[in-house]
């Protein structure tokens, strides 16, 4: 399958509109999971060091690029700081940690995972993450689950804009005050848990939609992630479900079920609030 298209970030690198989740995805299935993600067309990988599947993960990418045309520039990934990590120092060990799992030398976009308000040490990790931004060592850096308060905060403070807010962001929570504000200070909106991990999939307007339009649940939902200019990041088990969430870019949404979908926001996280995560 095609590749999903490229997004431009605001330092002009590209990152794939459509990117593979691995999130529970358990250690010894990532490589051969994230082989099979990458056969079906993904070059976007989104993981973390808490999802202790790094090496699998990197493993994955390796294996495929040594065994196809694909080159490592060709595929996008993603990692994220874990919140007992934030600080100066101790990003930049995480980070080297990661890389070492990772077994690779460069990564594309590094991430802090919660803002950990009480920690009150997101500015510091961020100067980290400037530094190895600076030093080349990643390609863009952003940060994960961070309100609009969170943003404003790390902007008075840091000199490179985020590229990136990956948002839990789905039907249920359409998170449109945030999108304004990235749309306004030039940050993407990465949505993770794009499908509501599975439960929006059974809401009867989606489903109603899917018969209507000749397509499953997810591909309703995910279509939409893509008209919204959202990057999503679905996780799936199996290459069909791989597949069938990547196949979103040959129909579109008329304005009538585009507003139907908007009509289901109601504030429904399916993790936790980001003030809460410490
Ligand atoms: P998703 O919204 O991607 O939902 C995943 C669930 O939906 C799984 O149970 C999967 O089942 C099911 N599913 C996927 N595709 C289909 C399909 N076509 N038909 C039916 N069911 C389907 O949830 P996640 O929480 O996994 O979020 C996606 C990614 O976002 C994560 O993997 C992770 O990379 C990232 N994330 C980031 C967070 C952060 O704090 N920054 C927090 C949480 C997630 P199955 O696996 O059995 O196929």
């Amino acid at each position: 399958m095609e590749p999903a298209p490229k997004l431009t970030l605001n330092n002009g690198v590209h990152m794939d509109q459509m990117g593979f989740g691995t999130y529970k995805v358990p250690a010894p299935d990532a490589a051969s999971l994230v082989v099979d993600a990458l056969k079906t067309g993904y070059r976007h990988l989104d993981t973390a060091a808490l999802y202790g599947n790094e090496e699998g993960v990197g493993e994955g990418l390796r294996t495929f690029t040594e065994g196809t045309n694909t080159v490592r520039d060709e595929i996008f990934l993603t990692s994220k700081v874990w919140n007992t990590d934030q600080g100066y120092d101790s990003t930049l060990r995480a980070f080297d940690a990661s890389m070492s799992r990772l077994g690779l030398d460069v990564l594309d976009l590094y991430l802090i995972h919660w803002p950990c308000p009480e920690r009150g040490l997101f500015v510091e990790t961020y100067r980290a993450m400037e530094e190895l931004y600076r030093g080349g060592r990643i390609r863009a850096i952003g940060v994960s689950n961070f309100q609009p308060d969170h943003l404003r905060t790390l902007l008075d403070a840091a000199d490179v804009v985020p590229a990136v807010n990956q948002v839990e962001l789905h039907p249920w929570l359409q998170q449109r005050e945030l999108a304004a504000l990235h749309e306004e200070l030039g940050i993407r909106t990465v949505a993770w848990s794009p499908l509501g991990r599975g439960a929006v999939l059974a809401d009867p307007v989606i489903t109603s939609l899917a018969a209507d339009l000749g397509v499953s649940p997810a591909q309703v939902i995910l279509r939409w992630q893509m008209e919204q200019g959202n990057v999503a990041i679905p996780k799936a088990s199996s290459p069909e479900r791989m597949a069938e969430n990547l196949d979103v870019f040959s129909f579109e949404l008329s304005p009538a079920q585009r507003d139907a979908i908007a009509g289901l926001d109601r504030n429904q996280r399916s993790g936790s609030h980001p003030d809460t995560v410490n």
